[in-house]
């Protein structure tokens, strides 16, 4: 099968309709969308390379899906809607039970989030997948890095360290408690849910800095204090730990929600009277769920106290690491 059928097959025909500001989808040298006034256009790549990124042998529709959910987070971690995705897929071999697991994992979160595939590139070698999403947002109202304030509370958007989790039990460094705890941590794992669900409420509850937790809830948190040349204080107890985690000791499930990645939920800061109004409205059930974990402090350095029952403390899986973080 050639680089010609294979698009044909399995990715042009599946590419959903032109939306308004899809002029030109797949087939033409370019895809062409359209510029709306006053927005700009956000653009983001991720590569998934195999033996880097998934394991080898990894479910075909996994792949599909992860690749795109990875790209999409990005958009509302910059206040963006989703506009259209392009694909580079590199393929060892035109292997057809791989294509059409892998474009059907692809196409249904395309389809769930309302975004089209306009283009691509498709070439031989060892398999990887590199997916480019394009987002718009007003101009004005993009959700940058460097804006959290002092006082302003840091929140994530759900329970961290379930993926990680799933990466050490497929790795076989951990034994799974029961099977409800694996299947839960292999599903995180493998088929995470982007958070375009809460572009609105980022723009609606004025968030001052948001970034999507791919690295890890420390590393990335880091980036906005990086980039807002700020410090921070984070409540141990009130870290949202995936329920994955459940049957492993306090360290341990901590381990993996400060420093596990894979999870793609939401870390943002935002003032405290904001974050009252999106807590009044998530306990009306008018918005998802926020977990305030801390707190941005003044100060240059990037620097994180770790609270414990109102006390400075340094748990001893920090230890190691702690002068990056303290
Ligand atoms: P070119 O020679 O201009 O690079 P290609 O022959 O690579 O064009 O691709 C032909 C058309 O198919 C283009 O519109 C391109 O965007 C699209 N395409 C190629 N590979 C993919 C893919 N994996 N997914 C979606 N569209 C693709
Ligand atoms: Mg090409």
């Amino acid at each position: 099968m050639d680089e010609f059928s294979v698009i044909k097959k399995y990715f042009a025909s599946a590419a959903q309709n032109a939306g308004e500001e899809i002029i030109l989808g797949i087939g033409d040298d370019c895809a062409l969308i359209s510029a709306e006034p006053g927005y700009c256009v956000a653009v983001s790549t991720d590569t998934f390379a195999e033996g880097t990124h998934f394991f080898k042998g990894l479910d075909p529709r996994a792949v599909g899906h992860k690749a795109l959910a990875a790209a999409l987070s990005d958009l509302p971690a910059m206040g963006a809607e989703p506009l259209c995705f392009t694909l580079a897929l590199t393929l060892p071999e035109a292997d057809e039970s791989f294509l059409a697991g892998f474009s059907a994992g692809l196409f249904k979160l395309a389809r769930q989030e309302g975004i089209p595939l306009v283009g691509g590139d498709t070439t031989g070698g060892p398999l990887s997948v590199t997916v480019t999403v394009l987002g718009k947002v007003r101009k004005g109202e993009e959700i940058r890095r460097d804006g959290a304030r002092a006082g302003d509370v840091i929140c994530v958007s759900g329970p961290l360290g379930g993926a990680a989790y799933g990466v050490s039990l497929r790795y076989g460094a951990e034994t799974a408690a029961d099977a409800a705890a694996a299947e839960l941590a292999y599903g995180l794992l493998d088929f995470p849910r982007p958070r375009t669900d809460l572009t609105g409420c980022l723009r609606r509850y004025g968030v001052s800095a948001a970034i999507d937790v791919s690295d890890g809830f420390l590393g990335d948190l880091g980036h906005i204090l990086e980039s807002s040349a700020k410090s921070a204080e984070i409540a141990l107890g009130r870290l949202p730990v995936s329920a994955a985690l459940g049957g492993l000791p306090e360290d341990k499930r901590l381990d993996y929600a400060l420093n596990g990645g894979d999870d793609y939920e939401l870390c943002f800061t935002l003032a405290e009277e904001d974050l009252a109004r999106w807590q009044s409205d998530a306990s009306a059930g008018k918005t998802p769920a926020v977990y305030p974990v801390g707190r941005v402090t003044d100060g240059t350095g990037s620097r994180v106290a770790f609270i414990r029952d109102g006390a400075i403390v340094v748990p001893e899986f920090l230890r190691k690491s702690f002068n990056h973080f303290a």
